[in-house]
């Protein structure tokens, strides 16, 4: 039988940092997934390191751009009609916690955690030796209407409460940062402090290989064998059974296969997206991520090319790829950016795993004694991986957190 002090199940960006802050805390620790690392939703994102953000996205108010929704032409957003009935409570618990007094209350409660996104990544990409993955340019948010620029005031007023870094431009100082773009918007921010990675899946590697530097294990296996024997927790694995006292749930959007199993049951939702790499046209480049929110699309240079990344489709997870999206902001997108041929015969597609307040789950499981979790980072993932396993490992070892962890807890949802 062997033996360990924590296993981690679940391989993606969230997982594997997990798992390398666990080791550079002296635990002994294996790391479980089916497949090889970040091969799941973290090897689709835009790359961006968002330790920016202030408000998330929220339910729309505007009843114009909710009905857009209904009738499926928003490009921002799609639904499964056979989806809807199971969805309803998520979107209106996602409606309540979209108010503006809930939204001021999660900046403020994510605010610490996010801030030190950046610098996390960047101590373990050098430890990793992947700083050739990062940009540090920041990404730009272009704004075509004066409406969508004029309801940005109070999320930068309390950006600027909060010391981020940001520039507002017009339309000509955004294109001498970006200047393949063509003028068809008004506004743009300039995020600076923002980083990004050329390749997210490349990085997710880097930090297992990190992991397995510092005399951690990677196995295959199955998540849904765990179960407790003999006082301590057990999975099988490829390798035969192996016990810990700690297990960590980094499973991402499939973490309610597994809890379910053990009586835990938290709202859970899915936002599905796509991605599709493009040729540049002629000379065009860009040099870091580019939104275009109001069409509801993304463009982020990666190695592979460039990345067209969608916004939020509600299905069931596991349901076949619908990517109407790209047919919706595909003409808006070439005419903003000269995208050619793309690069894959089909879009990829991956399930970013959300709460409705907009905030993962970070500690430990209840009523299961030595049953730690970490998933749920929607749009954010990758930005705060190595951050949540900084404060994951400083709860697991008795480390004073570097932040309040209580706001992540999932005792939020069963109190
Ligand atoms: C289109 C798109 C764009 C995005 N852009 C950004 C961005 O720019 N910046 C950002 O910060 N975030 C972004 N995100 C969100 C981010 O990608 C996710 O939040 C993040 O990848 C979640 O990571 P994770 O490790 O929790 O989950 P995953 O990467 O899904 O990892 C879960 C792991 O669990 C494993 N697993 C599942 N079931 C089992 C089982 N039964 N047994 C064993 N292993 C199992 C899987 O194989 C997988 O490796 C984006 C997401 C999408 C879809």
């Amino acid at each position: 039988m062997a033996r360990t002090d924590a296993i981690v199940l679940g391989a993606g960006i969230v997982g594997t940092s997990v798992a390398v802050q666990l080791a550079k805390h002296g635990l002994a620790v294996a790391l479980v997934d089916r497949r090889p690392p970040g091969e799941e939703t973290s090897y689709g994102n835009a790359g961006i390191i968002e330790g920016n953000t202030v408000f998330p996205p929220a339910f729309p108010s505007d009843p114009v751009a909710l009905l857009r929704v209904a009738l499926k032409r928003a490009p921002e957003a799609n639904y499964h009609w056979a989806f809807l009935p199971q969805v309803a409570p998520w979107l209106l618990a996602f409606r309540a916690a979209s108010s503006p007094q809930r939204l001021i209350e999660t900046a403020h409660v994510m605010r610490p955690i996010y801030a030190q996104a950046i610098p996390e990544h960047e101590t373990l990409l050098a430890e990793a030796g992947a700083t050739r993955y990062l940009r540090k340019d920041g990404w730009l948010k272009l704004y075509r209407s004066e409406r969508a620029f004029e309801a940005l005031a109070r999320e930068l007023a309390l950006a600027q409460d909060f010391g981020i870094p940001f520039r507002k431009l017009d339309t000509d100082a955004a294109r001498e940062l970006e200047p393949s773009l063509a003028p068809v918007f008004r506004h743009a921010v300039h995020w600076q402090g923002v980083a990004s990675l050329t390749n997210p899946l490349a990085v997710t590697k880097a930090y297992a290989e990190r992991f397995a530097a510092l005399g951690g294990v990677m196995v295959r296996g199955d998540a849904r064998t765990l179960h407790r024997a003999d006082g301590h927790w057990r999975i099988d694995t490829g390798e035969g059974p192996l016990d810990a006292g700690q297990v960590v749930v980094a499973l991402g959007p499939f973490a309610p296969d597994l809890l379910a199993r053990f009586g835990i049951k938290l709202p859970l939702g899915i936002k599905r997206g796509y991605h599709r790499h493009y040729r540049a046209a002629g000379n065009a480049a860009l040099v870091r991520p580019v939104l275009d929110g109001e069409v509801g699309y993304c463009l982020a240079p990666m190695e592979q090319g460039i990345r067209l990344t969608t916004g939020a489709e509600f299905a069931d997870r596991d349901a076949a790829p619908t990517p109407v999206q790209f047919d919706r902001v595909l003409p808006t997108a070439k005419k903003l950016f000269p995208l050619g041929e793309p690069v894959e015969a089909t879009p990829w597609m991956g399930s970013r795993p959300c709460f409705a307040d907009s905030r993962p789950v970070i500690g430990r499981a209840p009523g299961q004694d030595g049953l730690w979790l970490a998933f749920g980072h929607a749009h954010w993932g990758l930005t705060l991986g190595p951050a949540t396993g900084r404060l994951l490992a400083e709860m697991m070892t008795g480390v004073t957190p570097f932040c309040d962890p209580t706001p992540y807890g999932a005792e939020r949802f069963t109190r």
